[in-house]
Order: structure tokens, then sequence, then C-alpha cells
């Protein structure tokens, strides 16, 4: 089956919102047999939801759209769409007691315009929201399926789960398709499709390969889609090619779709050592990075946050007089810190970040995107790295962050042996 994704709101139009909605139902729908043909982002107002209705239904089987629910008057959708089909508006039983549920709890007064959100078309079926107050709809109409849902993604994310994957599932007549990713890190895109290339170019008809770069990981996606294999066959085709990948590029493959801090997170797990993190321009980014995977206490140990100058003397004992002559954003400032709280922390690893985030504070000498990062490693050694990151103040902070986590990667790397099994 076919679908159309229309997302409504003013708000995405003028790059308020992001449209994550999208980007989600296009990955889920994908891996319900269902293709998605085309995304469209319109605005609140009538006749755009009418035009992009009519055209959609030329093109797709499936019509889902999101936004235009709220109970405020900018929110047109639910009235368009009855208008759409010459229904009724009539009262919700369920999605009134939902409304009035929500409210109680809050301990709010249910005022006119939350009742009017529990009016529904009279040809739609509802979908109950269990995480806010607009109900979904659902229609079938002129052999198409419409989808009406909220803005708000974890509402939409909820009906989809809850309902709308399983009606989608039940008509049968899609493809099969098995997708599985594997994240290459390392190793860059194009140096990685000439080495694999003897690979793609022998995979069957119905088995496709894309590459994902993003920094300096690549995810690997195999979709393999059919209507006559079965999903085993077709993942036995995604096995067996990705088999072949990996005897080709050696130890640099992590299965599934990862990011560098879970990475990085397996490979510490994998080596039996700790890291800790002391931090002054990134401000705990590389912390948080960290801390944010599920499972990191088995490998992170704490921070030192060490933004002042006289912190950076009073908490991680660095010297006075070395702030004095080299300056807090320094070679050697960035090495005491990473040394100092390596001991503290009583880590394996410890990473070190200082630099000049910007807009302001840059000089000649020390422009703004200057970063020391260090990491003091098991031996004792300790490696300092200097960066010149360009962007905003977030941008170099991130990019800190994610260049700190590659050289912990490398260390570990260098540290590590053998093949996965
Ligand atoms: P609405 O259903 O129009 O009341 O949407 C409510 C909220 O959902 C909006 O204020 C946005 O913050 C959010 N939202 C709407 N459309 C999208 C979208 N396509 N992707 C992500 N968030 C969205
Ligand atoms: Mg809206």
């Amino acid at each position: 089956m076919l679908a159309e994704i229309i997302t409504i709101g003013d708000e995405i139009l003028i790059g308020q919102t992001l449209d994550t909605n999208s980007a989600w139902l296009g990955e889920h729908l994908n891996t319900y047999g269902v293709e998605v043909i085309q995304i469209s982002s319109i605005n609140d107002k009538k006749e755009s939801i009418v035009n992009a209705l009519k055209a959609a239904e030329t093109r797709a089987d499936i019509i889902l759209i999101t936004g235009g629910l709220g109970p405020t008057k900018d929110d047109i959708t639910k009235k368009v769409l009855a208008d759409y089909f010459g229904a009724q508006l009539i009262p919700n039983h369920g999605a009134l007691e939902n409304i009035k549920d929500i409210f109680h709890r809050r301990g709010r007064e249910v005022l006119q315009i939350n009742v009017d959100q529990a009016l529904v078309p009279d040809n739609c079926e509802v979908i109950l929201n269990t995480k806010g107050t607009a109900p979904g709809m659902y229609f079938e109409e002129n052999d198409k399926i419409y989808v009406s849902m909220p803005g708000v993604p974890y509402e939409m994310k909820a009906m989809m789960e809850q309902v709308v994957f399983r009606k989608l599932n039940a008509k049968g007549d899609n493809y099969t398709i098995v997708h599985d990713t594997i994240t290459v890190v390392g190793v860059p895109e194009s140096h990685l499709s000439v080495a694999i290339e003897s690979v793609e170019d022998n995979l069957p008809p119905h088995v496709k390969l894309a590459y994902l770069p993003h920094l300096n990981l690549v995810r690997l996606r195999l979709s393999a889609k059919s209507i006559a294999l079965s999903p085993a066959q077709l993942k036995s085709d995604i096995d067996t090619a990705f088999a072949a990948i990996k005897s080709i590029i050696g130890n640099v493959w992590f299965d599934g779709d990862r990011n560098l801090p879970e990475i990085v997170g397996e490979m510490l797990i994998e080596n039996r050592r700790t890291i800790g993190t002391i931090e002054s321009c990134s401000g705990g980014y590389v912390a948080h990075s960290l801390t944010a995977i599920a499972g990191s206490s088995a490998y992170y140990k704490g921070s030192l946050l060490t933004y002042a100058y006289e912190t950076k003397v009073a908490i991680a004992d660095i010297d006075q007089n070395m702030l004095n002559i080299y300056g807090a954003v320094s070679e050697e400032v960035c090495e005491a810190m990473a040394k100092n709280a390596r001991k503290k922390l009583d880590v394996d690893y410890c990473i070190s970040t200082t630099g000049i985030a910007g807009p302001g504070g840059g000089t000649d000498e020390k422009p703004v995107g200057l970063v020391f990062i260090g990491l003091a490693k098991p031996d004792g050694s300790i490696e300092v790295k200097r960066c010149e990151f360009h962007g905003t103040r977030l941008q170099i902070i991130e990019r800190t962050a994610y260049t700190a986590l590659d050289m912990v990667r490398r260390a570990l790397d260098s540290s590590r042996q053998g093949t996965r099994a």
C-alpha cells in the first residue's frame, strides 16, 4: 500500500516546529510494509487542506494527517474533514469522558471549547487519545483510508502504536519489508562504499543497501522488500549480505543503529574500563552524552565541572601559576585537568575539556572555537588535542563532546583485539 503524510500547521511552515512527525511515520510505516510516496506540509487554511487531500487521493491508498486538532480557533482540520466528507460533527462519549478525566485530574474546570473537542465527524471511527484531549479519527471513504491525528508527537505516536498500525496490518495486501542496520565507525562513506562494492553489486534484486553517514559514523541499512517471500527468507538474505560486508570491513562495526556514546559505552564494558569527565567549556555536555545511555553506571563514575578559574584551583587542584601563565584555555591546563581528575574520580579514562565556546571572548591568539580536549589513559599517559571548531556556541559544545568521545573510542580501539562474533 502507498501512503502520503500531510502535516498541518503554520508553525511548521515558518520553521518554528520541525516536522518530526513525518520522519517518525515514514520510518515506522515502512516496517509495516507501507511505502510513503509523498510528505506534504501545509498551513492551517481550509483551501490548503482540501487541495492537499485531493492531490493525495490521486496517488496514495492511505492518507495520514497530523496537526490542527487543538481546541483553539487556529486549528480547523476536524471541521474541514467533516465538510470534505459531507459529514456532521457529533459528540463522542468516549472522547468526552477522556477529556473530563484529564481536566479533573489536573483540578481544572472543563470549558465549552474542551467539550467541543469531543465532537467528531459522524463517518469516522474515533481513535482514543491516551496521552491528551484531541481524539484521533479514522475514515474509510472512496476506497481510501484517512487518519487524522494530533500534531503533538507523543499523542500521534501512541495512536499509531495502539491502533493504526494494527488496522493497516490487517488490510493484508502489504509488502513484507525487513530492514536491518549496522553502524560502521571511523571509515569514510566513500572508502566504505568502494570496499564493499562487490557485495553491493551482487545483492539479490529485492535487497537494497543505503548509506546514512553522520559525523564519522556510517549507518548501513539493508532493506529487503517482497510480496512473495516470507519475512524469515528476507531476514536471511539480509543476514547473508551483512555477513559478507562484516568479513570485508573487519572489526569496525556495531549491530544496530548506534550513536557514538552508545558505541563508546559498549567498548568500555567490553574492555572492563571506567571513565570520568572534567569539563569547562562543554559545561557537562560530555557527561550528559555518556549518562544519556542506559546502563552507563557500569562504566561512568562522575564528573568535575570546573568552569571558573577559582573552581579549577579549588576542585581540580590546578596550579594558580599555571593558569596565570598559560590561561585556562591551554594545552597545559587541559592536561593537568585530565590528570588530576582521573586520580580524584579514580577512573581508567578521564576526559577534560577547556575552550572558548563564544560568541564573545575570543582573541587573535585564542579565537572562538579554540578547544583543548584531554584524555588521561589507564597507563597514566595523557593525550591532548587542539581543535578549532566553527559554528554557534551549542555547535562548538557538541563538537567538543563528539571529538572527546571519539578520542576515547580510538584509544579503546587500539586495545581491542579479534573480530566480533
Ligand atoms: P495541533 O494538533 O495542531 O494542536 O499541534 C500541537 C503541537 O504539536 C504544535 O504546537 C507543535 O508543537 C506540534 N506539532 C504539530 N505538527 C508537528 C509535526 N509535524 N512534527 C512535530 N511536531 C508537531
Ligand atoms: Mg495547530
